[in-house]
């Protein structure tokens, strides 16, 4: 039904990756999301692994046919409550990013927080699905920085939003649709602070297979600098 693969990576500046992802293929769909954790003494792994954990059992419970966003929610506020309470012992601060897409027919009900990134890609266009949570971010939208600028911007890294940190969990939601052969990407900071939008869609299309496109966004990341943890997962619906 689906063709999906992932791909994750230390980068070429930290010594150990702090983000988590997930894809599950459902009886009637597939879901997947990426996590970004933050926080010192391999908190932020902690916080990413939670967050993964939750939206996994939640996929787990998730009714066929019935709309996906309740349940992504209901866990979503569960992995806020328990990044809160292992926050103790050097973890205190410690948070992720979330972004989180179930895909049934040509649906998909997509979850966010942070930012981490949901991408449509055409065969000559591509399309963010969220917005982020970032001051950067805050910054494009107001017109005050360009896309490229806020890639280096030296404050690009400050989240606005961020699972785990402050009293409720804040996120957003969004529905998009994606005809046959139209590819879904979900990918952390450490593709899209070193690889442009426009180059993401080359190198996707330029691809035999997804897992090919997977392993060449990771090292479009690393030669660009590498300068933090890639993760991407990529999906798309089988042609039948
Ligand atoms: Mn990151």
């Amino acid at each position: 039904m689906f063709e999906h693969a992932a791909a994750t990576d230390v980068g070429r500046l930290r010594n150990h990756n702090e983000d988590s992802h997930l894809v599950v293929e459902l009886p009637d769909g597939l879901l997947c999301a990426v996590s970004d954790g933050m926080g010192g003494h391999a908190a932020g792994e902690v916080a990413s692994r939670l967050a993964i954990e939750h939206l996994a059992a939640a996929a787990r419970e998730l009714p066929a046919g019935e709309p996906a966003l309740l349940r992504l929610q209901t866990a979503v506020q569960a992995a806020h409550a328990a990044i809160r309470a292992a926050a103790t012992g050097g973890r205190e601060g410690m948070g992720c990013t979330l972004t989180a897409a179930v895909w049934r027919d040509q649906a998909i009900e997509l979850l966010s927080i942070g930012d981490s990134r949901a991408y449509r890609l055409r065969a000559t266009s591509v399309e963010q699905l969220t917005e982020d949570d970032s001051l950067v971010g805050e910054m494009v939208r107001q017109k005050l920085l360009t896309a490229d600028q806020a890639r280096s911007h030296p404050a690009r890294s400050y989240l606005t939003r961020a699972l785990g940190v402050g009293t409720a969990a804040e996120y957003a939601t969004a529905t998009a649709t994606l005809e046959s052969g139209e590819v879904l990407l979900l990918c952390s900071d450490g593709l899209t602070a070193h690889v442009a939008d426009d180059q993401i869609l080359a190198l996707v299309n330029g691809a035999a297979t997804l897992a090919a496109a997977a392993a060449a966004l990771v090292q479009a990341a690393n030669e660009g600098g590498g300068s933090d943890n890639i993760t991407v997962v990529l999906a798309r619906a089988r042609r039948d």
